[in-house]
């Protein structure tokens, strides 16, 4: 699985710098420190540092497991910090934490970051105080003003905000989820619990001076604000886990779906598993709720190993898990995942002596292919997870034409014809290079229809629908107009390019489409000679003669013709000639399989031949690797396109990318290809 480029680094990076600065304030807390205390109310000073080491010793856990941990210590340390001034209190903190950590054999790095998150909360404490008052052991003093006061508030404002900020961020990072976010639940849960504690500092100072064994007095009150505080965060835990499975539930998983499609980068995918049992309600049924919940627990248990630091699993009720992958690298991650899963859930499970054999059935969706937001990924997952079902178990990738739902939605005109209007025809742009120069010198516009629900539908999906039901003008207009907008755009960037369109053979038979054409090259001034229009070769071939009119129709306006899918529909020779096409598309199957496939590698090389003869261009389609690319150039091809170059991409995506990979026109030099292909789904 490729993992979200980065994040593990940005965490390592992340905790260095915190660790690093903080324990270069912590060493420079030493020596200050060490003198800070001899010079200090001797007893009260000792008192508190026993204090602290005793209590970091006995620790408490918040809900945060990975990072923030409010202890006990927090109290000691701050009134160490208002009675014997802040190098003192680090140095006692973050020592007493070291010991405390070291006991209880936490990793070093740990460890490390636990001392340094301190100093710099205690510091920030420390300076706030001092720098309001001019000394931070507020305390020390005999009498306390109502300007030590408001520097007492300010000091413990910071430690709970600096604290708060370190260990949030970490947390952040390592559950994708976005910081403020972290922060805003952390505030919620902590601000009481730490004033709390912060505010029985004076008191625990004021006691200790009077007499140091009082201190002892003062440990329930304390322990009393930290079990309460545990009770929360305990009720907490349980709303949004499950009690059975300890698994995270149902709103907890939604959650932080969708933080992680809100994290998604423009490239990055995201999949979602659901996961059914097959025969649970058997089991349940014939044996006992006892052993329901036991196999339930079983499966829980082997679906967060499955699922390891990089995904998430949870339990959605009943019988019903999820998954959630972020950072996949296409349907090809997801399944692994998911034979892992289905190989751990379909062999026998022994409880007691008994063998049960349950079996489970998976569906998958993706981010975004299979829908932009989370209802709508989910609902598709569920979607393929009863076709799973329906086939008898085993996993299935969620797919439109299979969903009943969206066959019956599908095949509604109105629905396109609306889509048209709301804006929810998008183009994207797919570029096609030089094969002599390398240069990327034209795009071809290819449309999509972003769904509100079903997602990116791609257009073998509906240009037949649009075709049948006679929509298809309000298609081609839709491209021309957008696609000659763009390239005018472009232009205006400095971006010479070609773009090709593609024309459906109704509106190439329609009488208006000529104009159509010269309205729109008028609209946005873009030159004739920089649109090429692709037609099918079996809509040339279904009527030659008439095709031949149009095409000679609009190579007089100047734009370039170009027969689509060459190779598929039997063209011939004659029927070639009386055509002024002056390019020839090769269809992507012959390209995939020319590599592997003697006949497809035929069929390419005699179409770069044939074009070569009659002086056309020759561009091949889906050319997906480097090796393709090489056999193409040895044999002459004029022009390709494919995934090696680049996937399909919004324009906001592509300009980008064109721009590093084209400079204006005035300047020859050759532009080399992308090492790896710039992917996106499509
Ligand atoms: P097409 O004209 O043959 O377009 C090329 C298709 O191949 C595109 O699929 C493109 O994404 C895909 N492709 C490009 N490079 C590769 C590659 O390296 N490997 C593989 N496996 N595939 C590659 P897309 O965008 O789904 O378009 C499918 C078809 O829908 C197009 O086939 C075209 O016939 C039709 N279409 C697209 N846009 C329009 C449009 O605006 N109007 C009309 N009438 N038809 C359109
Ligand atoms: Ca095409
Ligand atoms: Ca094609």
């Amino acid at each position: 699985m490729v993992r979200r480029l980065g994040h593990p680094a940005k965490i390592q990076l992340y905790v260095t710098a915190v660790s690093v600065v903080g324990i270069a304030a912590w060493l420079a807390a030493f020596s200050g420190g060490a003198r800070g205390l001899l010079a200090a109310n001797g007893s009260v000073a000792l008192a508190l540092t026993v204090a602290v080491v005793v209590s970091e010793l006995r620790w408490m856990s918040f809900a945060h497991d990975e990072a923030g941990e409010l202890t006990l210590s927090t109290t000691f340390a701050f009134a160490l910090l208002l009675s014997a001034g802040t190098a003192p209190a680090v140095l006692v903190l973050g020592a007493a934490s070291a010991l405390g950590d070291l006991l209880q054999r936490k990793p070093v790095q740990r460890t490390v970051f636990n001392v340094g998150q301190y100093a710099l909360s205690l510091g920030a404490a420390g300076i706030v105080a001092s720098s309001l008052t001019g000394d931070a052991a507020l305390l020390a003093q005999p009498r306390l003003s109502l300007s030590g006061f408001i520097a007492l508030l300010a000091a413990g404002t910071a430690f709970y905000l600096v604290n708060t900020v370190l260990t949030g961020t970490v947390l952040a990072l390592r559950q994708h989820l976005s910081i403020a976010s972290v922060l805003r639940q952390d505030v919620v849960v902590h601000t009481f619990t730490y004033g709390v504690l912060l505010a029985l500092a004076p008191a625990v100072v004021v006691v200790a001076s009077v007499n140091a064994g009082l201190l002892a007095l003062l440990v329930l009150p304390v322990i009393a604000v930290y079990r309460g505080a545990r009770t929360s965060m305990e009720k907490d835990h349980l709303a949004l886990h499950d009690a059975l499975t300890e698994l995270p539930n149902r709103r907890l998983f939604l959650e932080r779906l969708a933080s992680e499609l809100r994290m998604a980068g423009p490239e990055e995918q995201v999949a979602v598993l659901i996961i059914d049992l097959d025969r649970f309600k058997e089991v349940n049924d014939a044996l006992g709720h006892h052993m329901g919940d036991r196999v339930l627990q079983m499966v829980g248990a082997d679906l967060q190993r499955a699922a390891g630091a990089d995904a998430l699993a949870a339990r959605l009720g009943g019988d019903e898990f999820a998954m959630v992958l972020p950072g996949v690298d296409g349907a090809d991650d997801a399944v692994r995942m998911a034979k892992a899963v289905l190989h751990k859930l379909t062999s026998p499970i022994e409880i007691d002596d008994l063998t049960l054999d349950i079996g489970a059935s998976l569906g998958i969706a993706l981010y975004p292919e299979h829908g932009s937001d989370v209802s709508t990924v989910m609902q598709h997952a569920d979607v393929a997870m009863y076709l799973a079902k329906d086939a008898h178990g085993g996993y299935e990738v969620y797919s439109p034409e299979r969903d009943p739902q969206w066959r019956q939605r599908i095949t509604s005109p109105a629905d396109l014809r609306r889509a048209a209007e709301n804006g929810q025809l998008v183009l994207h742009y797919q570029p096609k290079a030089d094969m002599r120069t390398g240069r990327v010198d034209g795009v071809e516009a290819l449309v999509r229809w972003q769904h509100p629900e079903y997602g990116m539908v791609p257009p073998d999906e509906f240009i037949p629908l649009a075709e049948r039901a006679g929509l298809i003008g309000v298609v081609t207009s839709f491209v021309l107009d957008t696609a000659l907008a763009q390239l005018q755009q472009w232009r205006d960037d400095g971006l010479d390019l070609q773009v090709a369109i593609n024309v459906s053979v109704q509106s190439l038979y329609d009488q208006r489409f000529p104009e159509m054409v010269q309205q729109a090259l008028h609209r946005w001034s873009v030159p004739a000679e920089r649109v090429v229009l692709e037609i099918p070769e079996c809509t040339v071939m279904a009527d030659p003669r008439r095709a031949a009119r149009v095409v000679a129709e609009l190579t007089a306006i100047g734009v370039t013709m170009a027969i689509d899918d060459f190779g598929t529909g039997a063209a011939s020779l004659a029927s070639l000639r009386q055509l002024p096409v002056s390019e020839l598309k090769i269809d992507n199957a012959f390209v995939l399989g020319m590599a592997t496939d003697s006949a497809d590698a035929t069929v390419v090389h005699s179409t770069i031949d044939l074009g070569r003869r009659f002086g056309l261009s020759v561009v091949a389609e889906g050319v997906e690797s480097q090796r393709v690319w090489q056999l193409l150039e040895r044999l002459g091809c004029d022009q390709a396109q494919g995934f090696h170059i680049s996937r399909p991409l919004p324009a906001d995506q592509l300009t980008p990318w064109l721009h590093n990979n084209l400079k204006p026109t005035t300047n020859a030099e050759v532009v080399r290809l992308p090492k790896s292909s710039t992917r996106t789904a499509v």
